[in-house]
Order: structure tokens, then C-alpha cells, then sequence
């Protein structure tokens, strides 16, 4: 059978779709076995159940990347807006980290600039993705021990995320090609096997139809900060 590009689209979307089921199947039940609900489990027993939770975890990124490709090549690229609280957002991926986290004895602060931050409009789903794909990556390459920092600034003219890590940081030449497709630099694949190369490629096609910037500044052995700027709409 001969598929054309648009059946080819959705037949990959209707897999990535039915991968992701049990594998968020697999989370919940993982993460309930690790909190005691099915009984006490000794050291042993939690350490390797906490390595399946962390490969499932990036198996389901994974998904969720493969995913977003394939809506862009469906050139859905129109975004749905509703009233975003960025704040819940931003501590629901920290959550969703913390099994590396605490892995890692990653120190890990959010900061926000105002006091109560105010709902924007967003396309929810996609802004998730390019921030958690951000600090998902600050967390993969900082070694253990070390610190992440996100902050949060809304005012009436700008949404801004930084996610600022005391990691591997980006070597001189490898900057020009960093929000490529597939491109990961050296240090990164001698410290972080497993790895797409699609977040950042992701994380700035989310932001730019957002009509938003994404940059970032690093030096090689001292760490990153991502910035993300996504004009308010009213
Ligand atoms: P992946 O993390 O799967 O390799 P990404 O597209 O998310 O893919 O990132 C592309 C590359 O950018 C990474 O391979 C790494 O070289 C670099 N990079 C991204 N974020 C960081 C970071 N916080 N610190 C150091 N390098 C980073």
C-alpha cells in the first residue's frame, strides 16, 4: 500500500498518540508504586523503579516532540488561545522534573517578579512544551549538585521566562546551530545520551507563533540562561 504525505502524517500522529497512552499509563502506576500505595518497597526495589519513571519520562518528551513535528508538517501552525495561568504551569513542570531533581540534588528555585502574576493568553499546551522542553534541559545538563533557576516577569506588554543553569554550558562554534533540527553539540552527547535534537528546534517554532523571541547566552564549563519574550495579548 502506497501512502501519500498527508496519510503518512496521520498515520505517524495516530502512532505517536497510541505510544503515549501507556506510556503515561506506566508514569501513574510507577509513581503510585514509589509512593507506597501497593505497599512498603525496600531501597533497592525504589532506586530501579525510579529509573524506569525517569526513562518513561523521556520517552513520553520524546513523544510529545515527535508529536509537534508532526503537526507542523501538517502545517496546523494556527495556535489556540485561552487564558493561561503561566505561574501553575511553569510549578506543573518543576513537578514534573522532580524525580531528576531530586536524583540530581539539582537546586532548583522559581522566582517570580510580581506578586500575583496575572492569566495570559496562550496556546497551553504548546507554551508547555517549549518551557519544559527549557528547563528539561537545564536540568540534562547540569551536573549533580548543581542549580537551576526559572523566573517569571508579566507585565502589561510582555511575558518573559528565564531558566538560567549552572551546567556544561555551549562551546564557542557550536552556538550558531543550537535551535537546529537534530543538532546537539559535542558536550552535550558526551554527558546526556539519549537526546533528539528537536526541543530547541521545537521550543522556537512554539515561541515565534506566539509572535515571541527565544535566545539564550552561555559560556562552555560555566552554564546557560534561556530567555523567552512573548508579546501580551489583549
Ligand atoms: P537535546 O537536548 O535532545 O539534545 P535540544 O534541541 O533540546 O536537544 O538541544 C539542542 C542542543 O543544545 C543540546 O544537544 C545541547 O548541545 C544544547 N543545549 C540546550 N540546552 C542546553 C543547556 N541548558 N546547557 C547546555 N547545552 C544546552
Amino acid at each position: 500500500m502506497k501512502l501519500n504525505k498527508e496519510e503518512k502524517i496521520s498515520f505517524f500522529s495516530l502512532a505517536a498518540h497510541q505510544l503515549k497512552k501507556p506510556l503515561s499509563t506506566m508514569k501513574l502506576s510507577l509513581q503510585m508504586l514509589l509512593e507506597g500505595d501497593f505497599g512498603q518497597i525496600s531501597k533497592e526495589q525504589k532506586d530501579i523503579i525510579e529509573k524506569i519513571l525517569q526513562r518513561d519520562e523521556a520517552l513520553i518528551c520524546l513523544v510529545d516532540d515527535l508529536l509537534h513535528m508532526a503537526q507542523n508538517q501538517k502545517n496546523q501552525k494556527d495556535i489556540n488561545l485561552t487564558l493561561v495561568d503561566v505561574e501553575g504551569l511553569i510549578e506543573s513542570i518543576i513537578n514534573f522534573e522532580k524525580g531528576d531533581i531530586i536524583n540530581k540534588k539539582i537546586q532548583i528555585d522559581f522566582v517570580k517578579s510580581n506578586q500575583e502574576i496575572p492569566k495570559v493568553m496562550l496556546d497551553k499546551e504548546k507554551i508547555y512544551l517549549a518551557i519544559q522542553n527549557i528547563i528539561d534541559n537545564a536540568i540534562k545538563y547540569t551536573p549533580d549538585g548543581g542549580r537551576v533557576n526559572v523566573s517569571l516577569r508579566v507585565d502589561k506588554k510582555n511575558l518573559e521566562v528565564k531558566v538560567e543553569d549552572s551546567g556544561i554550558g555551549i562551546p564557542e562554534n557550536q552556538k550558531k546551530n543550537l535551535f537546529s533540527q537534530f543538532f546537539r553539540g559535542d558536550n552535550a552527547v558526551k554527558t546526556q545520551t539519549v537526546g533528539s535534537g528537536l526541543g530547541l528546534f521545537i521550543a522556537k517554532s512554539i515561541v515565534e507563533d506566539h509572535k515571541g523571541k527565544i535566545w539564550f547566552e552561555s559560556k562552555e564549563n560555566q552554564g546557560s540562561k534561556f530567555f523567552i519574550k512573548i508579546p501580551i495579548r489583549h
